[in-house]
C-alpha cells in the first residue's frame, strides 16, 4: 500500500486533477438537461451488459455488446447539441469581447419592451455577448441601425413585414431582424410557453446571449439566460437586472481596453 502511494509521481497528481476538472465541467454543463436522463439510461445498459455476462444470458449479452461497441457514435448523435454548446463555450473569444451594450442602450431596450408589453406587441430581442451569433444573424434581414426604442417597436408591430423572428443586437447596434433562433428541446419547459419563448430558451442554452421576450399573450417581459427564464413586471427591476448582467463581465485587460477603444471609439464615449 505504502509502495503504491510512494510510486505516485507529481505528474500523476496533475493527470488526476485535470481529469477531475474535465468531469466536473461536464457535470456542470449537462446538469438540468436531458443529457442526464440519457446518461442514466446508458449506465443502466452497461450494468445489464455485465449482469448478462455474469449470468450467461448469451443472446442479451451479445446484443448489448454490439450496441456498446458503437456507443461512441451513438453518444455523438445523442449529445450533439451539448457537444456543440460545450465546444462553442470553450472557443468563445471572451478575451477579445467588448462590453457590447452601454447603459443608454439598455434604457432604449427596456423602453421598447415596456411599450410593446403594454400594447400586446410580441417581441424577441437578443443581446449578443461573447459567443458570436453569425449563424443566426445570417437568417434575418440585415439592418445595421442605431439602437432606438422607436425602431424596435416599428420592427415588431404586427403589420411590419419584419415582425416575425428575433432582433439581434450586436456591438450596440440593431444588426438584423427576423432572425430564426433554435427552439429548445428541453421537455421540462412550462407548457404555457410557445415558440417565441422556446426560441429564446434554445438560443440561451447554446450561447451566452441574453434574450428579452415580450409576450403578446400575457404582456409579460422575460429575461432569458443560460436556459433560465425570469419574468419582470417592473421596468426598474428589468433595467437593474440587465445592467447587472451586462456589467458582470470581466473587465478586459488594459491592453485589450486600449485595443477596443481604437477599434470602436463610439462604444467608450
Ligand atoms: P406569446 O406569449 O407572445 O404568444 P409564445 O411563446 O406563446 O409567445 P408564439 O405565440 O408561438 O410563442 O409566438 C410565435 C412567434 O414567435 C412567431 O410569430 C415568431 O415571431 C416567433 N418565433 C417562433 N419561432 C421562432 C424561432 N425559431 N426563432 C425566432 N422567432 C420565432
Ligand atoms: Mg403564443
Amino acid at each position: 500500500m505504502l509502495d503504491a502511494i510512494r510510486s505516485i509521481r507529481p505528474l500523476d497528481i496533475l493527470d488526476i486533477l485535470i481529469v477531475s476538472f474535465i468531469i466536473y465541467r461536464i457535470i456542470l454543463l449537462i446538469r438540468g438537461t436531458r443529457a442526464v436522463q440519457m446518461l442514466v439510461g446508458i449506465a443502466l445498459i452497461i450494468i445489464i451488459y455485465f449482469l448478462s455476462g455474469k449470468f450467461e444470458l448469451q443472446t442479451l449479452h451479445w446484443l448489448l455488446k454490439t450496441f456498446l461497441g458503437s456507443i461512441l457514435v451513438v453518444m455523438v448523435i445523442l449529445f450533439q447539441t451539448d457537444i456543440r454548446r460545450a465546444l462553442t463555450q470553450m472557443g468563445k473569444a471572451s478575451f477579445f469581447s467588448n462590453r457590447n451594450v452601454a447603459n443608454r442602450d439598455i434604457e432604449e431596450i427596456v423602453r421598447a419592451a415596456t411599450y410593446m408589453a403594454r400594447r400586446r406587441i410580441g417581441a424577441l430581442l437578443v443581446i449578443e455577448r461573447g459567443t458570436g451569433l453569425r449563424d443566426y444573424l445570417d437568417t434575418g434581414h440585415r439592418l445595421d441601425a442605431r439602437l432606438k426604442a422607436e425602431l424596435l417597436v416599428a420592427i415588431f408591430l404586427p403589420a411590419s413585414p419584419m415582425h416575425d423572428g428575433g432582433v439581434i443586437i450586436h456591438q450596440g447596434r440593431i444588426h438584423s431582424s427576423g432572425c430564426l433562433l433554435p427552439l429548445s428541446q428541453n421537455p421540462a419547459i412550462d407548457k404555457r410557453y410557445g415558440t417565441r419563448h422556446r426560441a429564446a430558451l434554445g438560443l440561451s442554452e447554446e450561447t451566452d446571449a441574453i434574450v428579452i421576450v415580450v409576450s403578446e399573450e400575457t404582456q409579460e417581459i422575460s429575461l432569458v439566460q443560460k436556459g433560465r427564464i425570469t419574468a419582470f413586471h417592473d421596468e426598474k427591476a428589468l433595467t437593474v437586472a440587465l445592467k447587472t448582467q451586462l456589467a458582470s463581465r470581466k473587465t478586459p485587460p488594459r491592453l485589450m481596453r486600449w485595443f477596443n477603444t481604437r477599434k470602436n471609439p463610439a462604444s467608450h464615449a
